[in-house]
């Protein structure tokens, strides 16, 4: 058996790869491929209306917010932002938590004035700046709630009173979140809701269309809510599959269920690390992702011996991120206890194997 630690793409419930893949042969019983079926037909509409739906149910979305399935990934929606919120020579004001962070304040700078409110690059990301002031002038606030290359996460959104934007790539659907504190919220699918090659946003309608500026129409929010993100062809396969995963969701019992485990599987983990003697977290401990887990160990040896035997007991992606090293431990919502323990005991042996 494979336990699937990878950051993204990521693992993804067996029933849902298992439904997946008949309706590669035969969607819905149309006698045609969902790979090949029109994404105008009715069936299709059938399952963006119901992956909308799910997200709204899922999330508690108010009915103000647009759903969004569009493509281009969370790099695309670094650019979309200020495109459609930020007005020419505006400001708009950032949290640098990490390369994501940081990235799309560049992108940002391209259209506007960004300041950088606080960053925890002295560091190398590996805690949460708490005290920072945005300034009063700027159209919004943008930060992103989990690091997923550094193993943080912020939970609560900052207190701060100007329109919020978040990057919840690598933690939607974890996590019981209200929207309503957010006026734009965006994820690409492939850390926790589906397959790459679709991106969620979900925005709230009255701060679009105030920018002034003029938005190429394929990057412009309110041309795809119009359209029901079928403005042009949208990557049918990925809504489709997240749309399955969604259900999984549902199913389980929800964000609320989902958080619960997720909380337990993290804790497991965390233990290991804090308890075995071989191996040490690099987030501050306030600050731990429960999406990502991040630790190193005291040698280049010991971690080469490590990634060895891991693989050798099906333990797959844990190597960290060239910018942190050591390991990561991805434990999206499809990640069961069961690879959690798999990899506890993986460490626990590797002590035995050592003292
Ligand atoms: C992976 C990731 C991105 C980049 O996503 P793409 O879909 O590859 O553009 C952005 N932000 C966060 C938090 C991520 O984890």
């Amino acid at each position: 058996m494979k336990h699937n630690f990878g950051a993204g793409p990521c693992i993804l419930p067996k029933e849902v790869f298992q439904e997946a893949s008949e309706a590669v042969i035969d969607f819905n019983n149309t006698g045609l491929s969902i790979l090949e079926v029109s994404h105008r037909s009715k069936e299709f509409e059938q399952v963006v209306i119901e992956a909308e739906a799910l997200v709204r149910e899922l999330l508690n979305v108010p009915s103000d917010y647009s759903v969004l399935f569009l493509q281009g990934g969370a790099s695309q929606q670094f650019a979309m932002v200020p495109m459609n919120i930020l007005p020419e020579g505006g400001k708009a004001a950032y949290l640098d938590t990490g390369v994501w962070a940081s990235k799309a304040a560049k992108e940002a700078s391209k259209l506007g004035n960004v300041e950088i409110v606080a960053s925890s690059s002295d560091k190398n990301y590996n805690y949460i700046p708490k005290d920072f002031a945005v300034p009063a002038d700027a159209t919004y606030f943008h930060y992103t709630s989990n690091n997923t290359i550094y193993g943080t996460e912020i939970f609560e959104k900052p207190a701060v009173n100007i329109p919020t934007v978040v990057d919840m790539s690598s933690d939607i659907f974890s996590r019981v979140i209200n929207v309503e504190d957010y006026d734009l919220i965006y994820a690409g699918a492939q850390k926790n809701m589906g397959p790459a090659g679709a991106t969620l946003v979900i925005v709230k309608n009255d701060i679009l269309g105030k920018s002034g500026r003029t938005i190429p129409t394929i990057f412009d929010y309110q041309a795809h809510a119009k359209a029901g993100s079928m403005y042009n062809t949208p990557p049918v396969f990925s809504i489709y599959v997240s749309m399955l995963n969604l259900r999984w969701l549902k199913a389980k019992g929800g964000v609320e269920v989902i958080e619960q485990e997720n909380i337990v599987k993290a804790r497991t983990l965390y233990d290991e690390i804090e308890r075995n003697p071989f191996f040490k977290g690099t987030a501050a401990e306030a600050d731990r992702s429960r999406m990502n887990v991040t630790f190193v160990m005291d040698t280049a040896e010991q971690e080469a011996a490590f990634l060895e035997l891991a693989k050798e007991r099906g333990l797959i992606g844990i190597k960290g991120h060239r910018s942190v090293g050591g390991f990561r431990a991805s434990i999206y919502n499809a990640l069961t206890i069961t690879s959690i323990n798999a990899l506890v005991d993986t460490m626990r042996e590797f002590e035995d194997r050592n003292k």
